[in-house]
């Protein structure tokens, strides 16, 4: 909110020179309006407002010979005052209507169209992977709007039709003409009667109450295709809302969630899984069977496997929703170092590293030599 003591100059506001002629000021006051209308700033109405309204008063007072006369003599303070007031002197209630006024708002007169085309639904969907890996045949069970059997969508009493609003005469709109300081003006608005449909329904139909439609249990069976992902919009044509007055209906659209998984994690296309072996499977080679999403799958582990190595399963992913192709599985080795090891066992390892030393070999040697001299530093 600006400080009303602290009163802007008139020419300031408008950003024009003392000598402007009334032409150039008319068309800043157009500019400016439309950059500050409070419609157009919804994110800081209340100050748009304020700044709307000084524009106002500034080009009221300036577009008028003896008023701005009067404030090149006297400023703000002249004697009397400029008896404006924002709402009387621009005639108008509102702020969209003196934007209708001024930029051309509704200024047709058909009255709104009664039939139109429905909403579309959503519809959320969790899929587990396995269903999503098939595809499945889905039951969805929803509330839709749908045309009234009785009324046929019309809204009133079979045998009897929508008449014709007397008020409005069909227009759906009524204009109100108003002499204001801009000029002579019309404001338009939607009829009180009939709410611009430019009908009134006299009998209305018992069983809709006149709306036409009326909201329905809905169960239904979709077929979701293999493949789909989280984020997946399946589009189930014509089962969305009926529209008013019998109009053609919406969409319906299923969006898709895959639960997460206990074994695999889904990335695009692929599939990726951890499977965990022991330091003598992964020393000696070993064959497992691990699952797929389609079925079980012997993985060959050969001897000397690090933790970490990942192995590519083919074809064993996801398949392209579209029909392109399909996604491999990677099977993420991890070697498990055991914890609960008895005295027998412990007593082996041992051995065992007496054998070998308790040295790497190969690669990891050749990091240990690297940071030697690190660690004795
Ligand atoms: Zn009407
Ligand atoms: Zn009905």
């Amino acid at each position: 909110m600006r400080n009303p003591t602290a009163k802007r100059d008139y020419y300031e506001v408008l950003g024009v020179t003392r000598d402007a002629p009334k032409d150039e000021i008319k068309k800043a006051y157009r500019t400016l309006a439309r950059k500050h209308h409070p419609d157009i700033n919804p994110d800081r109405k209340e100050e748009a407002e304020e700044e709307f309204k000084e524009l106002s008063e500034a080009y009221a007072i300036l577009s008028d010979d003896d008023k701005r006369a009067r404030y090149d003599r006297y400023g703000h303070n002249a004697p009397g005052g400029y008896d404006f007031d924002f709402s009387r002197d621009f005639g108008v209630g509102s702020f969209s209507d003196i934007f209708d006024v001024f930029f051309g708002g509704s200024g047709d007169s058909r009255p709104r169209d009664r039939v139109y085309r429905g909403d579309d639904l959503r519809y959320d969907l969790s899929l587990s992977y396995e269903e999503a890996y098939t595809g499945v045949e889905h039951e969805v069970e929803m509330t839709r709007f749908e045309t009234c059997d009785t009324c046929g969508g019309s809204g009133a009493k079979p045998g009897s039709s929508p008449e014709k609003c007397s008020y409005c005469s069909g227009q759906g709109q009524v204009r109100e003409s108003r002499s204001t300081f801009f000029g002579h003006f019309q404001t338009v608005t939607p009829c009180p009667r009939c709410q611009g449909d430019g009908q009134v329904i006299a009998d209305p139909c018992p069983e809709c109450h006149s709306e036409g439609r009326a909201s329905k249990k809905r169960k239904l069976s979709v077929a979701i295709p293999a493949g789909v992902d989280s984020g997946a919009r399946v589009r189930v044509p014509g089962q969305g809302n009926d529209g008013p007055g019998g109009g053609p209906p919406g969409d319906l659209y299923i969006f898709v969630h895959l639960k997460s998984h206990d074994f695999f994690e889904r990335r695009n296309g692929d599939v990726y899984c951890e499977v965990p072996i022991t330091f003598p499977q992964a020393s000696l080679g070993t064959r497992i069977p691990i699952p797929t999403l389609n079925g079980k799958e012997d993985l060959e582990v050969p001897a000397g496997t690090q933790t970490g190595t990942v192995f590519r399963i083919r074809g064993k992913g996801f398949p392209d929703p579209h029909g392109y192709g399909r996604g491999d599985q990677h099977a993420v080795i991890r070697v498990v170092t055991p914890t609960d090891l008895n005295e027998k066992q412990k007593g082996l390892l041992r051995e065992f590293a007496e054998t070998r030393g308790d040295k790497l070999r190969g690669q990891e040697k050749g990091f240990f030599e690297k940071i030697k001299d690190l660690l004795q530093a």
